[in-house]
């Protein structure tokens, strides 16, 4: 389709708004400068985020997209990215490579030491359920997808962790976990929504300086600096 026209607002996020458009297999992704933490109990507006993440993230798709199935098409504007319209799975799909947040929180660990391997976690996204981790029995048995389906998800996410971690490596940062999201198109499985410093831990290869979101959880300083060294090692 040519010419691609936004229509309704159908899903509000708390960092992105994601509306409808002319075509019914498309929708428009709309990144603002909104930050939350907390399951949206700590929030600020950051002039610029949205802009830079938006950045950041084609910059991951474009390197990706022609390794990993995606939503993802193009960008539009500085803050809208046209994706194909997916049927979300509602699960948080978590890899990890080092110990970070909720695992060192939830298993009593320091953070910063590596895992022996990429370790995927679930978490069932429900904000009123604070979104709770899920075992594969559970998703199944819950009929949130199917075992074949897990077993693509838990291929690409790995698959993803792979290729993102040398990309990054090599540009001076450490991937130490990352949240990603898949939906369902027609009979495929697509990684959707968005990858992002706001769902990612990266930290300096050098300094383990945190660059990501956690800058702002924590109150560590300026999340936009962190943003903008990612961004310049990115070449975004
Ligand atoms: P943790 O479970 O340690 O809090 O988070 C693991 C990884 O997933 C981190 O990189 C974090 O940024 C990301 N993550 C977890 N929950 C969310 C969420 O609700 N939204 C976003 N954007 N990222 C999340």
């Amino acid at each position: 389709m040519d010419s691609i026209k936004k229509g309704n607002l159908i899903y509000q996020g708390k960092a992105k708004d994601v509306f409808a458009t002319n075509d019914p297999d498309r929708v428009i992704m709309y990144f603002k400068d909104d930050a939350t933490a907390f399951n949206g109990k700590k929030h600020a507006i950051i002039e610029g985020k949205g802009e830079l993440n938006l950045r950041l993230c084609k910059r991951i798709f474009e390197f990706l997209e022609d390794k990993i199935p995606m939503a993802y098409e193009k960008t539009i504007s500085k803050r809208e990215m046209l994706q194909k319209k997916v049927q979300i799975i509602p699960l948080e799909v978590v890899v990890r490579n080092k110990i970070a947040g909720s695992l060192a929180k939830r298993f009593g660990k320091e953070e910063g030491s590596d895992l022996p391997f990429p370790m995927v976690e679930y978490f069932y996204k429900d904000d009123a359920l604070n979104d709770p981790e899920i075992i594969k029995n559970q998703i199944a048995a819950f009929n949130i997808a199917s075992k074949r389906e897990m077993r693509q998800i838990n291929d690409m996410a790995l698959k993803i962790n792979t290729l993102l971690k040398y990309y990054l490596y090599v540009r001076g940062i450490i991937l130490v976990d990352f949240k990603v999201e898949f939906g369902r198109y027609y009979d495929d499985i697509l990684l959707a929504d968005d990858i992002t410093p706001d769902g990612a831990r990266l930290w300096d290869i050098k300094t383990e300086a945190i660059l990501d979101k956690d800058c702002f959880r924590r109150n560590l300083g300026d999340l936009i600096e962190g943003y903008n060294i990612i961004a310049d090692r990115l070449g975004a």
